[in-house]
């Protein structure tokens, strides 16, 4: 099948899967000039009406620099983020299990031949132990996440993990949404995941420029570009379609990986009717053992990371935007108002983390933001934000195109916050500190009072509930 938009052209292949045609995105970002402030204002508007961009309408935009446009570009996002998500912060933690991996990526400490770090995968018990911690923090939604896969870490391991984190009861909590980050698998192996109950798989192109690719990753099966760019096609077709795309930031250049990104997305919108459920977008951090990431082949500073985050917002704006404790607490409050819908809180990147003091010897890479949930909490309500640790939607089988089909006119909200309301009131009374939860009631209250009527009474009687006793409490 041929899809011709522009002067893009993507060869969209059903059967065989994704694979990206370079030229054509290089030829546009060649030609790029100054962009004229009509046209992008024009684009702006049409951003306003929250039915996403055209891969070839990010281009003039990602080249704006004037001051007073970059300034209206971060307001539209802004805008775009309130009009969808309104004030909600969705709330996760990362669970590391293993860190031993046959892959060679030259960025990451876990890197098959690092002597730096030392090796561990967690037992069951360990993993069971971690989770406890996590819930008694007041998670509810932890990524799974572990080293490409050694004899004994196989995907048995990984199924078995999945079913210990669901195991755990700890006081009134548990966790009720694994989501998971592992390296690509086969369709038949796809399906054992998806019947494991997990939320979203996510996987990283890392990056999608194939010499790049072939530069930094020097060993395992990880080399093989097409492999992993196809695992969103073998996941989709085994049934698991919330799925996540991400790339590395800092090893190419990122307007290029933008447009890829975007041309993967079409793919799947038109092969599978449904693009990713996340995105998310990690930049290249310090890492023990990895000098690559010391020294970023493609750096992006915070202004262009900023605008990577409106310009995703802008274009694909029902898709959940994640935002890890890679990048520091300050320049996180920032991206939450250009369109960051999730964040984690409170993370380790090494097994056993929660569990043990840090131990930077075994982490994935360094963490800009160690504060914990509590803090982070009472940070982001300041701020007027409302967290949330709703699980509601793959749990009443709202995934995939279910899920699009009624975000798009925008009736999630009357799901979604009333969610939000519910856990974030479970969340004050049974974890938080008494200055959060003092906070927290009153930013709760005001949460409330500016929803629509239906979303309103659905919250008022779901914190009621939560209130008394009940919890879980979702619709
Ligand atoms: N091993 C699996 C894989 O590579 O797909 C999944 C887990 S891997 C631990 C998760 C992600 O961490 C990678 O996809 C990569 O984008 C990111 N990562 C690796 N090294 C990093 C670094 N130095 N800084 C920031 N992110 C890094
Ligand atoms: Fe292994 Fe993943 Fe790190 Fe690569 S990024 S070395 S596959 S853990």
């Amino acid at each position: 099948m041929m899809v011709t938009k522009g002067r893009f052209m993507t060869i969209v292949q059903s059967s065989a899967g994704f694979d990206l045609h370079e030229a054509p995105l290089w030829e546009y970002l060649a030609t790029t000039s100054e962009p004229d402030s009509h046209h992008v204002r024009a684009l702006l508007d049409k951003a306003r009406d929250l039915g996403g961009l055209d891969l070839e309408d990010l281009v003039p935009l990602m080249a704006v620099e004037d001051p007073e446009l970059l300034a209206e570009l971060f307001a539209t996002a802004r805008f775009v983020k309130e009009s969808i998500y309104g004030r909600r912060l969705v709330l996760f933690a990362p669970l590391y299990v293993s860190n031993r991996c046959s892959n060679e990526c030259s960025y990451c400490a876990f890197r098959a031949r690092n002597q730096e770090v030392v090796r561990r995968a967690l037992s069951q018990e360990e993993i069971a132990e971690e989770t406890r911690i996590l819930i008694r923090d007041g998670h509810k939604r932890v990524l799974l996440v572990a080293g490409e896969s050694h004899a004994r870490d196989s995907l048995d391991y990984i199924l078995e993990s999945i079913a210990t984190v669901y195991g755990v009861k700890e006081g009134p909590g548990e966790i009720r949404r694994v989501n998971v980050n592992i390296a690509p698998l086969t369709t038949e192996d796809f399906r054992r995941l998806k019947g494991a109950g997990i939320g979203t798989y996510q996987i990283f192109q890392e990056t999608y420029h194939h010499d790049t690719y072939a530069q930094v990753h020097l060993g395992g099966r990880k080399t093989d570009y097409r492999w992993r760019v196809q695992a969103i096609d073998r996941a989709m077709t085994a049934g698991l379609d919330d799925c996540g795309l991400g790339v590395l930031f800092g090893l190419a250049d990122w307007r290029f990986e933008l447009l890829a990104l975007m041309t993967h997305i079409r793919h799947l919108e038109t092969t599978f009717g449904v693009g990713p459920h996340t995105i998310s977008v990690p930049r290249l951090e310090p890492a023990t053992g990895a000098p690559l990431a010391q020294q970023p082949p493609a750096p992006v500073d915070d202004r262009s990371f900023l605008k990577i985050v409106a310009l995703l917002r802008l274009a694909v704006p029902y898709t959940g935007l994640i935002m890890s404790t890679r990048e520091t607490a300050a320049l996180r409050r920032e991206t939450l108002a250009l369109g960051v819908s999730q964040i984690s809180a409170g993370s380790r990147t090494n097994p056993g983390g929660y569990t043990a003091d840090r131990r930077d010897d075994m982490s994935q890479f360094s963490l800009g933001d160690h504060r914990s949930l509590d803090e982070v909490i009472q940070d982001i309500t300041r701020l007027g934000y409302v967290p949330s640790f709703c699980t509601g939607c793959y749990r009443l089988g709202r995934t995939g195109a279910d899920f699009m089909d009624l975000a798009r006119p925008g009736d999630i909200k009357d799901h979604c916050d009333p969610n939000a309301a519910s856990t974030f009131q479970e969340y004050l009374m049974d974890y938080a500190t008494p200055a959060t939860r003092a906070q927290g009631e009153q930013a709760l209250d005001g949460f409330i009072a500016g929803m629509g009527d239906s979303a309103a009474r659905y919250a008022r009687t779901m914190v009621a509930k939560v209130r008394q006793g009940r919890r879980d409490v979702y619709r």
